[in-house]
């Protein structure tokens, strides 16, 4: 794994959070981006080498959405850089890991993606991402 690439942030309204970070950071979004298959909006900032994304659900199917009304708006994932998503997946499995998803999926900001399972991770759902390049 290499560096810590974003920190995703469940967020009830991009409306009211987009101006709100832009605020905390002093740094304009500089993307928003509709993730289809996750039913998630999402809006990207930089915080120096590591982004901050915050993400919305689009409805009541949204796994967003459900985190939201589950547990409030906060903190919902860390995603590391990888440079071979596959090979990452085959190790993290092999030292116990539970992988999400089987496969690599698409995610916002033209990565490859694959979440591990919080239970083994005390708690923090991580995300690897790697560019699709
Ligand atoms: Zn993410």
């Amino acid at each position: 794994m290499q560096k810590v690439e974003h920190i995703g942030i469940a967020v009830g309204d991009l409306g009211v959070s987009v101006p709100l970070f832009e605020r905390l950071l002093g740094s304009p979004c500089y993307k928003t981006e509709e993730v289809g298959t996750e039913r998630v909006l999402t809006a990207f900032f930089r915080s120096g080498e590591t982004k901050i994304e915050l993400l919305q659900g689009l409805d009541a199917d949204s796994v967003i959405t459900k985190f939201v009304a589950r547990r409030g708006e906060g903190m919902h994932h860390i995603a590391f850089a990888v440079d071979d998503i596959h090979a990452e997946m085959r190790r993290l499995a092999a030292e116990g890991f539970t992988l999400l998803n089987p496969e690599p999926k698409p995610g916002a900001d033209n990565k490859l993606v694959c979440f591990l399972h919080p239970k083994d991770t005390n708690g923090v759902l991580i995300e690897l991402c790697m560019d699709k390049g």
